[in-house]
């Protein structure tokens, strides 16, 4: 299926990425074209022009990006849309936006930040996502929470769901109950197309993500548009979904906090324990150590741990 009617004027551009599903979500307005994210570099190509034409249309009737956030399989499609002479107004949050528009400072802030407590990922990892990021693409400019965008015959309105990176955003259509959250709640991880849990849910901010679990659960949507997941349609199907990612967060905390002892443990004990606890994940299993860390930052906030410099340098964290 190159294209999926969701609701009327709202689709879903559907694929498979490695071993998981992906998605792009459009927005058919009478005068204007929404894309919510762009891919990795060839999704334009393979993916989004095949389904547009379904609908007679084509890439460059594109009006608008809305790129939910700094990860290459969300912006990766930017720079092929320019090679096809795309004039669409690209644009993402703010605190997204120096990230998604270099590589290298993804590759230092976002994908390297593991790198200060000893972790890493694979080489094959990283040439995997160099690629996928494509070319270095200058964004068209911000878009923050409550702008509307009224796109003739439907209006859409972006909201802020930051945790998994600072400047998340959805796309939310109000009438119909559609809330377009991409990657801002992820369940208890990502999954195979056969339903296999394999990586971890990463985010970098323990309240943020708690926050937009529930903001999503106040809007109290009748379906999740998301980039990973089968679909989650029906107002049982988005509780548990929320439910569930609300409970991975809470299952994370106790594993960590359990871990906290008066002798200083640095990053890599308290991601390996937590791995055994919640997981254990077979792919991007290092991206637990990013949630893993968000916790340790919340428990010294509130008093419950302490941390220092260790001998080697890293990052320690003990109970306080
Ligand atoms: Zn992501």
């Amino acid at each position: 299926m190159v294209i999926e009617q969701v609701q009327p004027r709202i689709y879903k551009i559907p694929s498979i990425l490695g071993p998981r599903r992906f998605a792009q979500w459009l927005v058919v307005g009478d005068e204007r074209l929404l894309l919510v994210d762009s891919g990795i570099d060839g999704t334009i190509a393979e993916h989004v022009a095949p389904a547009l034409r379904e609908l007679d249309r084509s890439p460059s009737d594109i009006t608008d990006v809305v790129v939910s956030h700094a990860d290459v399989d969300h912006y990766g499609g930017n720079g092929e849309l320019r090679r096809l002479g795309s004039q669409a107004r690209i644009r993402s949050s703010a605190e997204d936006r120096p990230l998604i528009e270099s590589w290298a400072v993804i590759a230092r802030e976002r994908y390297g930040w593991y790198r200060e407590h000893g972790l890493d990922y694979d080489d094959a990892t990283w040439q995997w996502l160099e690629q996928a990021a494509g070319t270095d693409t200058p964004l068209d400019g911000t878009v923050a929470d409550g702008e509307t965008l009224e796109l003739g015959g439907i209006t859409v309105e972006v909201i802020a769901l930051p945790g998994h990176s600072p400047g998340h955003l959805g796309v939310v259509h109000h009438e119909s109950r559609t809330a377009i959250v991409m990657d801002a709640v992820l369940e208890r991880g990502l999954y195979t197309t056969s339903d296999e849990l394999i990586s971890p849910p990463p985010y970098g901010s323990v309240a943020s993500y708690r926050g937009t679990i529930a903001r999503l659960r106040s809007l109290r949507p009748a379906r999740l548009g998301t980039s990973h997941y089968a679909p989650v349609e029906g107002d049982a199907a988005v509780g548990d979904f929320l439910d569930a990612s609300a409970a991975f967060v809470d299952d994370l905390d106790a594993a960590v906090t359990a871990e906290l002892d008066a002798e200083p443990r640095p990053l890599e004990y308290f991601w390996r324990t937590a791995d055994a606890a919640v997981g254990p994940f077979s792919e991007m299993a290092v991206e637990l150590a990013r949630s893993v860390g968000a916790h340790l930052d919340e428990a010294v906030e509130q008093g419950r741990a302490v941390t220092s410099t260790g001998a080697d340098g890293r990052r320690v964290w003990a109970s306080a």
